[in-house]
């Protein structure tokens, strides 16, 4: 018997079991073709999943911030200005370290619960009429938070003022679970890691970066070796890596994609949408908010839940897992206790949902929270009953 229950975490997710079946592999020579049968068929599903037909995608033996410090050390040089709203932990992450690479950051403090201000951005960008800075950054999805930002609008703001600044994304916890478009909206680096919409274990950073982006990779001077695009780029044209590749990742990578692509992008989203609907529902029964300030903001790959003034909010997930087995998420920075965090991307039904709900209403009755057993659920039940089962009628 295993006692194995769903996580309920923003990442690492849960692995259906092809997919963590496919990273585990017998060892092949990661210089011969037989790689590049991987490689490469990845290396296309990663693009169709981000929407492009012409992103380069590189992937790394790494984690999301190691592909934060890609898009970095091969676009830019010390000194350079870089443009960041900081509205949560992992926005705040990614501009401590432009600031540890000697990067200028024009930062825009942004109430946690808020997103990108794109309006700002245009402001700062009009006012840049030297085009000092090279790259705008945004976090699409601050996993902290549960906030969703407008990525179109921030392209817009820079169309607007039209500046030549490079547009960096931080699509970790939205890539493959929430509508990203590359293309459409003109990014230029795009960055995420195996082990959230993706489905696998942590271990590897995944990049797109556009043609503009490439071209800066040539004036760019910040010091990089292991995440370096070029040495990269020569070892996919022989099959290969720079170094050894973590093979079986890939393999589970390729399968990821495939089976993304075949539940097709736009079910995928919609499946997120009516998970995260539910969990809302669920939130609202219980009379507690979202962190996020307004409905347009709310994420569908996870909800952070504010709990009442007073009420440390850690404490729930620490007696979820003492006495339930079950793991949701903890609040960071400003936010530390107080928000909970309910994971809801990747590999995920309805049907999981409600036990998340569940447990978590469990874990607030035990702590003394004035919410009545089986409301949250019963929200989310009636929600699930008039939107489910969509996703297997087409599937049938
Ligand atoms: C998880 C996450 C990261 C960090 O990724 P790691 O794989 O833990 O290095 C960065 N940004 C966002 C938005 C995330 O959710």
């Amino acid at each position: 018997m295993s006692f194995q229950n769903p996580v309920f975490i923003p990442g690492p997710t849960n692995m259906p079991e092809a997919i963590r079946k496919a990273c585990d592999m017998p060892t092949i020579d990661h210089r011969s073709p037989l790689f590049g049968q991987i490689l490469h068929p990845a290396r296309a599903g990663v693009q169709e999943v981000l929407k492009s037909d012409t992103a380069e995608i590189f992937i790394f033996p790494s984690t999301g911030t190691g592909g934060w410090e890609t898009a970095l050390t091969n676009t830019l040089s010390a000194g350079d200005t870089v443009l960041a709203a900081r509205n949560g932990m992992f926005s705040h992450r990614w501009i401590d370290m432009c600031q540890r690479h000697k990067l200028q950051v024009e930062i825009v403090e942004t109430p946690w619960g808020h997103g990108i201000p794109a309006d700002r951005y245009a402001e700062m960008l009009k006012a840049d009429k030297d085009h000092k800075i090279k790259a705008v950054l945004a976090t699409h999805n601050e996993t902290a938070t549960g906030v969703k930002s407008d990525i179109a609008a921030v392209r817009a703001a820079i169309n607007a003022a039209n500046h030549p600044a490079l547009l960096f994304v931080d699509g970790v916890s939205s890539i493959a679970s929430m509508d990203f478009q590359f293309d459409a909206w003109g990014v230029d680096v795009a960055v995420t890691g195996s082990q959230k919409g993706f489905m696998l274990p942590a271990g590897l950073a995944i990049l797109g970066f556009s043609q503009k982006a490439l071209d800066a990779n040539r004036n760019a001077r910040l010091p990089r070796t292991f995440f370096d695009i070029n040495d990269m780029t020569k070892g996919y044209a022989a099959n290969a890596y720079p170094y050894t590749p973590a093979v079986g990742l890939m393999n589970g990578l390729l399968l990821a994609t495939e089976t993304l692509l075949k539940e097709g992008l736009e079910n995928v989203f919609a499946r997120h949408n009516r998970i995260a609907s539910g969990v809302r529902a669920a939130v609202d029964a219980w009379g507690l908010n979202l962190c996020a300030a307004t409905p347009d903001l709310q994420s569908d790959t996870v909800s952070a839940i504010l709990t009442p003034e007073g009420f440390n909010a850690t404490d729930i997930v620490t007696h979820a897992a003492e006495k339930y087995g079950v793991a949701f998420g903890v609040g960071l920075g400003e936010v530390a206790g107080k928000v909970f965090r309910i994971g809801h991307l990747g590999s995920m039904t309805d049907v999981m949902a409600l036990s998340g709900i569940a447990t978590a209403e469990m874990c607030m009755v035990d702590l003394g929270m004035d919410i009545k057993l089986g409301s949250g659920v019963a929200a989310a039940q009636e929600y699930y009953r008039g939107s489910a089962g969509q996703a297997l009628r087409d599937a049938a």
